[in-house]
């Protein structure tokens, strides 16, 4: 954790509204080092691995040096997949929303050149692309660099990995001589530094030192998740997971308010805390969570600083931190007071490294986990179930021992059975019916159901699965339209995709026809797409490496409920 903020760091106030837009609540340790450097103009090579926000490291400040009335290309970016093309163009277009005249272009092998030769021809700023493309531009002479202010290499060592060398050495000789630039890389073999050697002046070698820390007396574990069903896991976790008090880290406000209306539309008691909420608003969530009337506080690292809470017994990291001090000072937040306490984060394949940095340097031993399955869930909801039944039967007999006496339940069973319904048949539908209530998923006629037939593993939305509002996969996903299948995506109109961009995508990338999709659904942070049943998995595989609207996208056979 930095303890600078970005209002300190000498960016206009149209970035800092991008930033706020984005939901950043502070500058990641990479950043807060490497935005003043460039700012400065300073060359920099920076060690920083995706996932450190390094992005924004060099975006921002990049941003902040153009010049909106030069139509010339000033800004270049070079990035080793087409993938990360689109990703950092589509972050710094979005930081760079509330600035005026601002251009940013991907250029990248396999997209239509003549939408790339008209956009240059109208006038960029600030062009990202593969090294392969870029050259190719440069050549057609569709690309100039005479007006280059900063050249960045992003992901250097991937780029050397996958060939690239000579053509960023011709790059870098096409970049005047006098131009910044930035790489940034998250290894740094000597293949690096000689390539960036005579082409660097002074060069500031940037790379977040971590200090010995040791954690606290905490279980720690991990899950390994997939990205678009980590609110899904969320819910399994808490629902196995025996707390009084949680705690679960985001690292974007925008995160924080998300996730909290998703658990609270999950039947969670759970409230938001970050650093857009007033000192008053601060103190009621606070107040209502130290008494006890939120199981759940949903946090940035920001807000949770400083944070006084004795009997929390559950840190969750919904989103891996950014550096080792921010896991530590996350899980402090439990084990507290002698009390013992538990911490899990949920991570994705790809921040995996995250895990193995913070145990190599905390020393501490972080356990994967195994994801509760729904069955795990359900057979633990209704043994608590009935342990409160039994419970309660248990004090309504001492009571009546006592008051000697029938109390109202027994009148009221006793006025509904007898003739056509035993106790028997009314002790089953009362416990059918708090089943029902309670929200016990899947049901136990389901689970039967699903003993017969396995199907494969659904969406699990929490407590309140039962109405269907939030789940991963709504239940119209049944439906099979003769021979066809239904995919599930994780985009919808909240990415603003339209039912274009799925056949854009497909076509795009398998190379079918268009004609072969069937019905489109766009929900608001889902979407369902009819594809014959035989181009399924060939129509997964080609989305599951490609991105829509610059978003990773993740798609499946869609599940039924
Ligand atoms: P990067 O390492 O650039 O791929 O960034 C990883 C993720 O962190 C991206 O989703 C960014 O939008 C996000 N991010 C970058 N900077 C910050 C910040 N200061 N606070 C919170 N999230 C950030």
């Amino acid at each position: 954790m930095s303890d600078f903020k970005f209002a300190d760091l000498n960016l206009c106030k149209e970035l800092l509204k991008g930033v706020a837009d984005l939901g950043f609540e502070e500058p990641s340790p990479i950043q807060a080092v490497a935005i003043p450097l460039v700012l400065a103009g300073r060359d920099m090579v920076g060690q920083a691995q995706t996932g450190t926000g390094k992005t924004a490291a060099f975006g921002l400040p990049v941003l902040e040096r153009l010049n909106p009335r030069g139509k010339k290309v000033q800004a270049l970016v070079l990035c080793p997949t087409r993938e990360l093309a689109v990703q950092v163009a589509e972050e710094v277009s979005l930081l760079a929303a509330h600035l005026r005249g601002i251009s940013v272009l991907p250029v990248y092998g396999g997209q239509s050149l003549d939408r790339q030769l008209r956009a240059l021809e109208r006038g960029v700023q600030f062009v990202v692309g593969t090294p392969g493309r870029v050259l190719d531009h440069l050549e057609r002479g569709s690309l100039k660099l005479g007006a280059l202010q900063t050249l960045v290499l992003d992901e250097a060592d991937e780029m050397l990995d996958m060939g690239f060398r000579d053509d960023i050495e011709s790059v870098l000789k096409a970049a005047p001589e006098n131009c910044q630039k930035i790489c940034f890389s998250a290894t740094m073999p000597k293949d690096i530094l000689a390539l960036i050697q005579g082409h660097m002046r002074d060069p500031e070698f940037v790379r977040i030192t971590r200090k010995e820390l040791t954690v606290a007396n905490v279980e720690q574990f991990y899950y390994e998740v997939q990205p678009y069903r980590k609110a899904e896991a969320l819910c399994l976790v808490l629902d196995t997971c025996d707390f009084n008090k949680g705690i679960v880290f985001c690292s974007t406000k925008l995160g924080v308010d998300e996730l909290a209306t998703h658990l609270l539309a999950c039947g969670y008691q759970a409230d938001s805390l970050h650093g857009n909420l007033s000192q008053a608003q601060r103190d009621r969530v606070m107040g209502r969570f130290r008494s006890g009337g939120l199981e759940l506080l949903i946090a940035t690292d920001v807000a949770a600083r400083g944070l006084d809470v004795d009997d929390v017994d559950l840190v969750l990291n919904y989103d891996v931190p950014f550096d080792v001090e921010s896991y530590v000072h996350r899980i402090g937040r439990t084990g507290r007071a002698g009390k013992s306490g538990k911490a899990a984060t949920f991570v994705t394949a790809r921040e995996l490294y995250k895990i193995r940095d913070i145990s190599r340097y905390t020393k501490a031993d972080i356990q994967r986990a195994r994801l509760p399955s729904k069955r795990e869930v359900s057979d633990l909801k209704t043994s608590r179930l009935l342990g409160e039944v039994l419970a309660t039967a248990e004090a309504m007999k001492e009571e009546r021992k006592d008051a000697q006496k029938i109390d109202r339940y027994e009148y009221l069973l006793e006025s509904v059975s007898g003739g056509e319904h035993s106790e028997r048949d009314i002790a089953g539908a009362l416990l059918k019916m708090l089943v029902e209530r309670e929200q016990i998923w899947p049901s136990p006629a389901e689970l039967e159901a699903e003993k017969q037939a396995p199907p494969a593993e659904p969406g699990y939305a929490g407590r309140s699965a039962g109405k269907g509002a939030s789940r991963g996969a709504g239940g119209k996903n049944t439906r099979k339209n003769g021979g066809m299948e239904r995919l599930f995506f994780n985009i919808g109109s909240k990415a603003r995709v339209t039912p274009g961009d799925f056949v854009g995508a497909i076509t795009g990338e398998t190379g079918l026809s268009g004609r072969i999709i069937g019905d489109i659904e766009i929900h608001d942070r889902f979407s369902f797409v009819e594809v014959p049943r035989d181009k399924a998995e060939e129509i997964m595989q080609a989305m599951n490496k490609t991105q829509i609207r610059g978003l990773r996208v993740a798609a499946d056979i869609a599940r039924p409920l």
